[in-house]
């Protein structure tokens, strides 16, 4: 079996470009909604056109539900960039994460050691995290389940670059890898699944946003985001950040949280 793999580019274009477009769809969409609405006053429950008329209305809901979740989805965010620790933020992730994976599914979380320090905003990169997470449970959810197994490491340059990133920075790297035991992708599907709206999950199940937006996470920390998934074994995401050098300042309120953590 080929490996396969993927890495998130032009992606802030398209998230910028479907952005305006979602805005004048909505606009489009409310005008067929008050038709629709008006038609079904004239049309009540027993009129032979009701149940078209009904689903109509049901499709352009639901197109209503997807155009928000892009609106959402690429509207500017703040960020709020601080210095993390990744075993702190794995840590209070952790009782979230058990929650998203089935019974079926073993989650082990693997700290590695002497983790540089990141900088980024911590409930995005939690964020990211979890949709990386349930989407390792549901593709494990066919298999009947196995392990999803978090994994960070300190890594350098070299095996930034290696991973087929271009002119990572020079220093310490910081790599948290999603494995899973789930389906995993073929070629054509690792092709698309950065785009947003792109999903292979049914109907009302997927809406195509969860790795668009963990893209546009990870790209925001001036990181990385690669996939390498091989069809029938599983699927590893990984996201590479770059190490942050605390300040004198910054190292002394974190000694001072060391020692909270410990009295
Ligand atoms: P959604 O989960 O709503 O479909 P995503 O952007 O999160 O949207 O994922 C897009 C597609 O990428 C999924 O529909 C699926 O086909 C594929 N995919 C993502 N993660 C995995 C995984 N861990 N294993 C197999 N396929 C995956």
């Amino acid at each position: 079996l080929e490996r396969q793999f993927s890495q998130a580019n032009k992606m802030q274009a398209v998230g910028q470009l479907a952005g305006g477009v979602a805005h004048d769809f909505n606009n489009l969409l409310t005008a067929v909604r008050l038709n629709c609405d008006e038609l079904l006053n004239r049309h009540p429950v027993g009129d032979p056109d009701y149940s078209e008329l009904q689903s109509i209305n049901q499709t352009v809901a639901r197109a209503a539900g997807l155009v928000r979740k892009l609106l959402a989805f690429s509207r500017k965010q703040t960020f709020r960039m601080e210095t993390l620790e990744i075993g702190d933020l794995l840590s209070d992730v952790s009782v979230l994460l058990r929650q998203i994976v089935e019974e079926t599914v073993r989650l082990d979380i693997k700290h590695g050691r002497d983790l540089p320090l990141i900088k980024a905003d911590k409930g995005q990169l939690e964020t990211a995290i979890i949709n990386l997470a349930a989407n390792a449970r549901d593709a494990m959810r066919d298999n009947g389940g196995g392990s999803l197994i978090v994994k960070t490491s300190r890594i350098d340059a070299d095996a930034v670059r290696s991973a087929g990133a271009p002119n990572p920075r020079e220093g310490d790297w910081l790599a948290i890898a999603v494995t899973d035991e789930g389906h995993g992708m073929d070629k054509e599907t690792m092709e698309k699944i950065f785009e947003p709206f792109f999903t292979t999950k049914e109907a009302g199940k997927g809406t195509g946003l969860g790795l668009a937006t963990v893209y546009g996470i990870v790209k925001q920390s001036g990181g990385f985001l690669f996939a390498d998934s091989e069809v029938g074994k599983g699927t590893t995401f990984t996201i590479y950040l770059p190490g942050h050098e605390p300040t004198e300042e910054e190292t002394s309120e974190l000694e001072q949280a060391e020692v909270a953590k410990t009295v």
